[in-house]
């Protein structure tokens, strides 16, 4: 018996040291390598590219540079940039804070293909879907965004949760009929991005985008918002695959306030990850909000 326990022991030692190493390799992937993209917004790009640079970085999951394309004569923002264009061999992910004039069509060119190609994925927030309607491409890439009735079809789930495509022409143009606090409910629970969230949670005074519009063509909607100012649940958290690339798209984060929401940052944050890895590994914090309360950070 002593023998055979000494030699399980033995064993199991083996595979605890066999585990810690594994474990320890694990510990310490390389750093998500993310360029946030701004300079020209109709939104505070200022004080919101600064947050998100420090939400993301203070995870220890991510490095992030900005480059900042700016109108000749305006001042840049507050943090270190890099040159614009950025490097993308250098990057992960490209998260857009960007709400302006066309990027170089070199540029988009090479970023088109990246992203088309799996090299590198895209995080869309808030106003960065109001960019580049002319952009064919980059229009497929965000699936919707801030544009005439024109300019493409309008999904949204309707009472029973079923999705509803309104061809191009018909109904209203984007807008924010509701702004406010409103729940976000999450759609599908098995994605990377929403797994062991809350099925429904309170987010803080934000712009609840309506009427998005666009190609809407490999989408899948994580999650929903009921909007009073439309009456229907408007998609608020989805995913976007454009080729082999991964695109990560919320229409949340007006400003500080609807950015300061733990929901807001914990969904960047895992959005951010999936974009650029496929994979999740950012748990679900424990101050997250519940359906009845918001949750915030204080700055
Ligand atoms: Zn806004």
């Amino acid at each position: 018996m002593h023998t055979n326990r000494g030699i399980l022991f033995g064993c199991c030692l083996a595979i605890a040291v066999s585990l810690y190493a594994a474990g320890a390799q694990q510990e310490a992937p390389r750093k998500v390598r993310v360029v946030i993209v701004d300079g020209q917004n109709n939104h505070d790009w200022r004080s919101t590219t600064p947050f998100m640079k420090r939400v993301l970085e203070e995870s220890g999951r991510f490095e992030v540079d900005v480059s900042s394309y700016l109108r000749p004569g305006d001042k840049p923002g507050r943090v270190p940039t890099i040159p614009f264009p950025p490097d993308l061999s250098k990057y992960d992910v490209v998260l857009s804070n960007y709400n302006g004039g066309p990027w170089p069509a070199e540029f988009q060119k090479e970023f088109e293909s990246r992203l088309r190609e799996g090299k590198i994925g895209l995080v869309i927030v808030h106003a960065a879907n109001n960019a580049f309607g002319n952009w064919q491409e980059y229009n497929r890439m965000i699936g919707l965004g801030w544009r005439n009735p024109k300019q493409g079809d309008r999904i949204y789930l309707n009472d029973k949760g079923e999705l509803v495509r309104l061809p191009s022409g018909k109904g209203d143009g984007s807008g924010h009929r509701y702004t406010g606090e409103f729940t976000v409910v999450i759609r599908d629970a098995d994605h990377p991005i929403t797994r062991g969230l809350p099925r429904e949670w309170r987010h803080t005074r934000d712009e609840l985008y309506d009427n998005l519009r666009g190609p809407a063509e490999n989408l899948h909607i994580l999650a929903t918002a009921f909007s009073k100012g439309t009456g229907v649940h408007e998609p608020i958290v989805w995913t976007v695959s454009y080729g082999q690339g991964r695109v990560f798209h919320t229409p949340l984060g007006h400003d500080l306030n609807g950015m300061r929401c733990i929901g807001f940052i914990t969904i960047l944050r895992r959005g951010t990850e999936w974009a650029a890895t496929g994979q999740v590994t950012i748990p679900v914090p424990d101050n997250f909000p519940t359906a009845d309360k918001t949750s915030a950070v204080k700055d």
